[in-house]
């Protein structure tokens, strides 16, 4: 079990009523529709969304289309809320030690990245000494979910930053819940991810060994989702992006392998026996290795095809 940190009253923001700002950085497949809901919330409340992207030309295009703010760091740093939305933890705490020295008491960081609990207990803890408050807060559902504002938001942090941030939350969110203590977040977010690579390369061995059987896939892949072999992969990816051999680019595979892996840090943290997981980390990896790691995650799907000398199709 993991310590929380001890709670600490955060004094609160030093926004101008009406005015409140919240930055985002990280404007990638999930950060861009993210940043542009809470940019259009903002708008409508009479605050503003300050935006920061590696690629600089993003951030302006982001400030083109949805009414947000192309900002420097410096900028960002003055901000009630910072939200960021990166590939790693490491990443993140690049941006902790750069924007740390500017960042006002009672300010919330947001970290969307799904990311390592370690970590963010670590950051957390600079944070909460400089009186800022962290939220890990991942997020599942892709970026088709982050555009609708449907996202899973699964929140790690004390009850009342979670209160105060929820009404922003729920701006890219459908469900937006707090799971524990600063780390939960993440540690929930690791699960949800290694179990849906297990299931999409499960269904994949399934259907391989089922053509190798002479049986008609499509026929077949109907009637498992209709029956209680279903999974969400088996019912959303297999026929859209495998079938058809589309493979549209939504979610890297890097990004699926490296989630597998937290899962399966946190796993040997606490002692626990998950040998299912564990094999799946270790599959989604050998898949990255073979396919790469900057395609959609559903090519994993080649390699159990390669393994089996067949395509589903
Ligand atoms: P992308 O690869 O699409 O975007 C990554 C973002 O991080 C870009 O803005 C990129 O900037 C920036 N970035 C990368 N490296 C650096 C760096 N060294 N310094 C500064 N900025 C950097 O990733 P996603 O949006 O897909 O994923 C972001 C996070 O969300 C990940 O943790 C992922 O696991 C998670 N996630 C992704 C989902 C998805 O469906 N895609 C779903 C749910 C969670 P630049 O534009 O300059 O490259």
């Amino acid at each position: 079990m993991w310590a929380s940190l001890s709670p600490m009253t955060l004094p609160e923001t030093a926004a101008t009523p009406g005015h409140l700002t919240a930055a985002f950085i990280g404007l990638g497949a999930m950060g861009e529709p993210m940043a542009a809901q809470l940019a259009r919330h903002l708008k409508a409340e009479g605050g503003s969304a300050l935006v920061w992207n590696r690629t600089a030309g993003k951030a302006e295009a982001h400030a083109a289309q949805h009414g947000s703010v192309a900002s420097s760091l410096n900028e960002l740093a003055r901000a009630d809320f910072i939200f960021s939305c990166l590939p790693t933890s490491a990443e993140v705490e690049s941006f902790v030690d750069q924007l740390l020295p500017g960042l006002r008491p009672g300010t919330v960081w947001i970290d969307c990245t799904s990311g390592r609990p370690a970590a963010a207990r670590e950051q957390a803890a600079r944070l909460l000494a400089a009186g800022v408050g962290f939220l890990d807060a991942p997020v599942s559902g892709g970026p088709a979910g982050a555009r609708a504002g449907t996202l899973a938001v699964m929140v790690g942090g004390d009850e009342a930053t979670f209160e105060r941030s929820r009404a922003l939350l729920g701006t890219f969110g459908g469900t937006v819940l707090r799971v524990g203590p600063v780390g939960s977040g993440f540690a929930v977010k690791a699960v949800n991810n290694v179990l849906m690579g297990l299931h999409l390369l499960s269904v994949a061995e399934g259907l391989a060994s089922l053509k190798k059987q002479g049986v008609d896939l499509a026929p077949a892949l109907k009637v498992l989702n209709a029956g209680s072999g279903s999974s969400f992969s088996s019912q959303n990816k297999i026929s859209q992006q495998v079938f058809t051999r589309q493979f549209a680019p939504m979610f890297r595979l890097g990004l699926l392998a490296k989630d597998a892996g937290i899962a399966l840090e946190n796993i040997q943290e606490v002692q626990a026996s998950a040998p299912l997981i564990a094999q799946a980390a270790m599959l989604l990896r050998a898949a990255q290795a073979s396919v790469g790691s900057d395609v959609d995650h559903t090519e994993a799907v080649k390699w159990i095809e390669a393994i089996n000398g067949v395509e589903l199709s």
